[in-house]
C-alpha cells in the first residue's frame, strides 16, 4: 500500500539535498567551530555559511541576529525567558495569545506561577484570529513582552504579527513571535517589521529534528539561559550542532528558491482537499481563517465522529494525518486551540488536522479525497443524521 503523508505540520521528511549537505559534517567536517586548527576553521565556515543561509530566508539585516538553538521549544523559552530576565523593572506582564503552542503558553503559565509575572491570554474569534481589542486594552507601560505566533499549527490561521509588533512597541514592550509553522511557507521578512525575537524549527522545514534558530534583533537585550561556552556570542553556551546547524542552513536555501513557486501549487492541492472533503462529507467545516492562512494546512471538523478514530483508520489505509495538535495526540479531549474558537461540542471532538508540504502531490489528494468520505461514513454508522 503506498502512504500518504498529511502530517507536515508535525514534522516534515528531510529533503534528500539537505541530508546530502549535511553528510560532510559527520565524517570529513567534524571539528569543533571553537578549535584553533583547521579542522575547526572548516566547521566554523560551515556555520557562517549556514548563518547566513536562516538570514537570508527569514528577511534578517545582520546574520549575528541568529542564534542557533535545538528547535523551536528551546527558541521559544529562550527568547521569553532571554527577554524576561533583561527586561526592565517595573514591567512583569507578558501577553499572549490563548492558541499559543504549549513551547510558549505553558512556559507563561509557569512563569505567572513560580515568579509572580501577570499573564495576559488573549482569546480568538470563531476562526481562531485574535480579538484585538483586547490585545490593545492588555498592553500597558507595565507589559515586558509580547508573544504571539504567526501561523497557528492546528488551524494554519496566520496572525496580523506587524500590525501586532507595532502596538507592542508602542506601548515599549518586546515582541517575539513564535514562526515555526510560518518559516518556509510565507515570507518573513523580519527586518521591516518590529520584530524583536522570531524562532523557528528545521524539522518544520525539511531540515533534521533537534535544530532550530531564534532570531533577535541587533539591540535587544537577551539573558542566555545556559552557562558555559561563549558560543554563539554568549547567547547560547554548548558546542554547536553542526551536522544540524550545516542542514538547517540548506534547507533554509532551498525553501528560499523554491517558496514563491510552491506555495501556490501547495494552496491549490489544499485547496481542492477542503472544498472535495466539503462536498463530499455532510457535517463537516472548515476551522480557522480562510482569508489568512498558512497554504499548507487545511483542519476540518467532522460531526460526530472522534478525530483519534480517524486518524487510526486512515492509518490502516495508509494516510497519515493528525487529530489536533501532534503534541496534544493520545488525549481524547478537544484541544485547547478548538476550545479557545468555540467549535460546538458535537464538532469539537472530530477536528482533522492535513498538513501539506512541497512533497505533495495530485494523486495524493485524489486518494484521500477517496477515502477519507468512506472512513467517516464507516466511524458515524448510524449515528449521523444530516441536517436538513
Ligand atoms: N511552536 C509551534 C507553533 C509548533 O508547531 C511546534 C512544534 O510542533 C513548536 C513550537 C515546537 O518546535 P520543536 O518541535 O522544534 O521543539
Amino acid at each position: 500500500m503506498t502512504s500518504v503523508y498529511l502530517d507536515n505540520n508535525a514534522t516534515t521528511r528531510v529533503d534528500i539535498r539537505v541530508a546530502e549537505a549535511m553528510l560532510p559534517t559527520l565524517t570529513e567536517v567534524f571539528g569543533n567551530p571553537s578549535s584553533l586548527h583547521a579542522f575547526g576553521a572548516v566547521a566554523k565556515a560551515a556555520v557562517a555559511a549556514a548563518r547566513e543561509d536562516v538570514r537570508a530566508l527569514i528577511g534578517a539585516a545582520h546574520a549575528d541576529e541568529i542564534v542557533f538553538t535545538s528547535g523551536g521549544t528551546e527558541s521559544d523559552a529562550l527568547a521569553i525567558l532571554g527577554a524576561l530576565g533583561s527586561a526592565t523593572s517595573g514591567r512583569t506582564e507578558i501577553v499572549i495569545s490563548v492558541v499559543e503552542h504549549p513551547a510558549v503558553r505553558r512556559l507563561c503559565q509557569s512563569l505567572q506561577k513560580t515568579r509572580g509575572l501577570v499573564l495576559h491570554e488573549i482569546p480568538v474569534d470563531g476562526h481562531g484570529r485574535l480579538d484585538r481589542a483586547a490585545y490593545a486594552a492588555a498592553l500597558s507601560a507595565r507589559t515586558a513582552l509580547v508573544s504571539i505566533m504567526w501561523a497557528n499549527n492546528e488551524t494554519g490561521t496566520v496572525f496580523p504579527v506587524a500590525d501586532l509588533a507595532a502596538a507592542a512597541k508602542t506601548a515599549g514592550a518586546l515582541f517575539h513571535t513564535d514562526a515555526v509553522q510560518a518559516v518556509g511557507r510565507l515570507p518573513v521578512g523580519v527586518a521591516e517589521r518590529m520584530i524583536d525575537l522570531l524562532s523557528l524549527s528545521g524539522h518544520k522545514l525539511h531540515a533534521p529534528k533537534g535544530v532550530g534558530a531564534l532570531y533577535v534583533r541587533r539591540g535587544v537585550r537577551l539573558a542566555a539561559q545556559t552557562s558555559g561556552g561563549s558560543q554563539e556570542r554568549g547567547r547560547r553556551a554548548g558546542t554547536e550542532n553542526v551536522p544540524g546547524i550545516v542542514a538547517l542552513g540548506a534547507a533554509c536555501a532551498l525553501a528560499a528558491e523554491r517558496i514563491a513557486s510552491d506555495t501556490p501549487r501547495i494552496a491549490a492541492l489544499r485547496d481542492t482537499l477542503e472544498t472535495g472533503l466539503l462536498a463530499r462529507v455532510a457535517g463537516a467545516r472548515v476551522l480557522g481563517d480562510s482569508e489568512s492562512r498558512v497554504a499548507n494546512t487545511t483542519s476540518i471538523a467532522f460531526a460526530a465522529v472522534e478525530s483519534e478514530a480517524v486518524v487510526r483508520l486512515l492509518d490502516r489505509h495508509g494516510i497519515a494525518v493528525s487529530s489536533g495538535s501532534a503534541c496534544a495526540a493520545g488525549s481524547v479531549e478537544p484541544s485547547h486551540v478548538v476550545r479557545a474558537m468555540g467549535v460546538p461540542e458535537d464538532f469539537a471532538r472530530g477536528v482533522v488536522r492535513f498538513s501539506l508540504s512541497r512533497e505533495t502531490t495530485a494523486a495524493e489528494i485524489d486518494r484521500v479525497l477517496a477515502v477519507v468520505p468512506a472512513v467517516i461514513g464507516e466511524l458515524r454508522a448510524d449515528r449521523f443524521e444530516p441536517a436538513a
